[in-house]
């Protein structure tokens, strides 16, 4: 074998690192891209607390005391957490970017500009991409010698056309201040739209689809020949569809009447809009689909309300999607909710039969726990449920960017 050869293949037989940094989490994945497998995958939590923590999922799980707060303290635990495992051929690393803003069409190697184009769209998402940054600083602090890759969840919706993305206010806001819609959710919608498209036998490139990412964020997107056309989320991940605790489309006056008829500042409102509403909101009992399925079914009317509001807005969002496709190969569900809720699945296919799309209740059934398949009727349009992989699409992109 040439070296070259050798070279290759010792690129090709590594890991990569996959890491998803919140303010006070740090999710981390070791895949391999070739095999696809997930070689270990973990979660550090309460980075700021007094006593923060590792948990680490292979064979079970293990849960550790970090020695101390923060994102590096949490990098340490999980480069310790590799090199006990055997696990340290770490060949780079991918991390999940919230907002790239306009400036990122694609994911791309980090360099220090790249690092200052991503600071530079911290007011677009004050509470998501300042600990991106922390996490890449501390990344590059402890793996100096490995390429890092940001991976944007913005970048797969830079395709819509203007038409999708601005909204109707004065131009200044967009020219000035950016003001327009981004859409998040991109590696998920790209990664579901993807398989779907195989799962279909269509090319990508010629297909139309509608890709239903319902997890404790919830969004729509609506993918033409692989291109995000039109998606459910805007400037922040607060617009479109309802959520777990996220209210999703309100009335822009709601602002103005909260403020006035109630005092409530604008800290206040924004805090409410995205942590106390939604399904959390409307049940007044938990944001968790799961639990207020149980409730629903025991008779509790708030979670029944919740249920029925949650697949009314979503069954109308996946319409206005239709607009952007003019035709539709299928419509996928996907995310916690979309991977395992027959019951949001049966109510939301219910209200849209004008797309020509009809339940097959045994099939709705059995597409779930991580099972992929057609849960819609033969001859009507196709219903799919494909189980999203964030974590494998950062790593794929993370090694097409560095071949
Ligand atoms: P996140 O957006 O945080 O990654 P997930 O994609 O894991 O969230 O989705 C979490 C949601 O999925 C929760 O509302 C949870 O109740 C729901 N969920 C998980 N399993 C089921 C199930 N079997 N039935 C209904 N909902 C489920």
């Amino acid at each position: 074998m040439s070296a070259a050869a050798v070279g290759f293949w010792v690129l090709w037989s590594m890991s990569v690192l996959v890491l998803n940094c919140g303010s006070s989490s740090l999710k981390f994945a070791l895949i391999d891209p070739v095999s696809r497998l997930t070689r270990l995958s973990g979660l550090a939590e309460r980075l700021f607390e007094p006593e923060p923590s590792l948990s680490v999922r292979d064979a079970e799980k293990t849960v550790t005391k970090l020695e101390a707060q923060g994102h590096e303290a949490a990098l340490q635990g999980v480069l310790a957490a590799l090199e006990a495992r055997g696990l340290s051929d770490v060949s780079s690393v991918g991390h999940r970017v919230v907002h790239g803003g306009e400036r990122f069409k694609r994911s791309v190697r980090i360099t220090p500009e790249v690092l200052a184009g991503i600071e530079a769209c911290v007011p677009l998402a004050p509470l998501h991409n300042p600990a991106n940054v922390l996490g890449i600083r501390g990344a590059m602090a402890s793996f100096p010698n490995l390429e890092h890759v940001a991976v944007f969840d913005t970048a797969f919706h830079q395709t819509m056309p203007e038409r999708a993305f601005r909204y109707a206010v004065p131009n200044d806001l967009y020219l000035e201040h950016g003001v327009r819609r981004y859409g998040f959710h991109g590696t998920s919608h790209a990664f579901v739209t993807a398989q779907a498209a195989k799962f279909l036998g269509v090319p990508l490139e010629r297909s139309a689809l509608i890709s239903a990412h319902l997890g404790n964020g919830c969004s729509l997107a609506a993918v033409l020949n692989g291109r995000s056309v039109d998606c459910s989320m805007g400037l922040t991940p607060l617009e479109g569809l309802v959520m777990g605790t996220r209210s999703g489309d309100v009335d822009p006056g709601l602002h103005g009447f909260l403020q006035t008829q109630l005092g409530w500042s604008l800290e206040k409102i924004t805090g409410v809009l995205n942590r106390e509403s939604g399904l959390l909101g409307l049940s007044g009992l938990s944001n968790d689909c799961r639990e207020l399925q149980e409730a629903a079914h025991n008779g509790h009317e708030g979670a029944l309300l919740a249920l029925e509001v949650f697949c009314y807005r979503l069954a109308k969002g996946i319409a206005a999607m239709s607009v952007a496709l003019g035709k539709l190969d299928a419509l996928i569900f996907t995310g916690g909710i979309g991977e395992n809720s027959v019951f949001v699945r049966a109510k939301t296919l219910e209200l849209l039969a004008v797309l020509g799309l009809h339940l097959d209740a045994p099939r709705n059934a059995l597409a779930v726990a991580g099972k992929s398949g057609k849960i819609s009727e033969d001859g009507r349009t196709v219903a799919l449920v494909v189980p999203t992989n964030e974590e494998l699409m950062i790593a794929l992109e993370t090694q097409e960017v560095l071949a």
